[in-house]
């Protein structure tokens, strides 16, 4: 079936509640376009979790900081739609900004402790642009399972907390992070990178390898030296550290000593390859080490 494609909140709304009035279940994979595969393995999750999928494409500038990427974001809406097709999406919804954000508008959604380490720490205001936009889409489409990708962890924690709280009635759904055959963690910022900085980009899957090595197999529990495994990756590619924490999995809250007994515990980075800023996560014991780096000697 050819790809329907929504510019306006009306049209996609009928849509979304045409496809409910015909008794199927929605699909609803929110984006900012530039797809990759890790965006079109959302689209595979939500296939299972439903029987009609839409893809929303929208660099929503309320998530973006004054000095941040908002004009230089990739913006490739003619490929995307070929992609979301191919995959099997059955409709997009891709508005203008002036459509989310008409004159006048003025309400936010502000999100609690869970915005306030990590990307929240860095990014001020990014988690209000991202909690606002998403339940702006969530209210458009109405009753769906949504997913959303773990690379943005504390994003996907928030959405799921946020989803709860407005008794908003959509099924968050998270999916693991999509890495390239070397280990890079997929991101349309990826783009950026020179193919030098490319190369340089992996010190932060490496770190985070060998610390998940370290927790898996040595048994180690102790935040500092956990951290110190990133620490040491970036620093040999020479990138600059946005941070470095461990935190709890469900609460994000910092894990300063040691990793309890039956804790989840997310080692979590940002860092700057160049002017590109690139995040990447471990849930460790859980995820999968990004690079096997299980015969590597270390700084070898
Ligand atoms: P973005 O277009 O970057 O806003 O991302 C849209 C959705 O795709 C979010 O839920 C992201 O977490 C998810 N996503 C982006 N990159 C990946 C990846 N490499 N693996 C899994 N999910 C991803």
């Amino acid at each position: 079936m050819a790809l329907a494609l929504h510019p306006t909140i009306d049209a996609f709304r009928a849509a979304c509640q045409q496809a409910r009035d015909g008794g199927e279940r929605l699909g609803l994979v929110p984006t900012m376009g530039a797809l990759h595969e890790g965006h079109l393995r959302l689209i595979d999750e939500a296939k299972r979790h439903s029987d009609r999928v839409a893809v929303t494409i929208f660099v929503n500038p309320t998530q973006f900081g004054p000095h941040e990427d908002l004009s230089r974001y990739p913006r490739q809406l003619e490929q995307d739609l070929q992609l979301c097709e191919a995959r099997g999406a059955a409709m997009v919804f891709a508005p203008s900004a002036s459509e989310m954000y008409p004159p006048g508008e003025q309400t936010r959604v502000s999100v609690g402790k869970l915005a306030e380490p990590l990307c929240g720490r860095s990014r001020p205001g990014h988690f209000t642009g991202v909690a606002t936009v998403v339940t702006k889409l969530f209210a458009i489409a109405g009753p769906c399972v949504a997913v959303f990708g773990r690379k943005d962890y504390q994003q996907l924690k928030i959405i799921e907390r946020m989803t709860r709280d407005l008794c908003l009635p959509v099924e968050v759904v998270g999916h693991p992070i999509v890495r390239e055959s070397d280990g890079l963690a997929m991101s349309s910022r990826n783009a950026y990178l020179s193919s030098e900085d490319r190369k340089r980009a992996l010190g932060l899957a490496r770190g985070l390898s060998f610390a998940s090595m370290a927790y898996q197999l040595a048994g180690e529990r102790s935040a500092a030296v956990l951290k110190q495994h990133v620490a040491l990756s970036l620093a040999q590619e020479g990138a600059k550290v946005d941070y470095i924490e461990l935190v709890d999995a469900a609460e994000l809250t910092e894990i300063s000593e040691r990793v309890a007994d039956e804790q989840r515990a997310v080692l979590a980075t940002a860092a700057y390859i160049g002017d590109t800023r690139l995040i990447d996560n471990v849930e460790l014991g859980v995820d999968p080490m990004p690079i096997d780096v299980s015969r590597e000697v270390r700084g070898g």
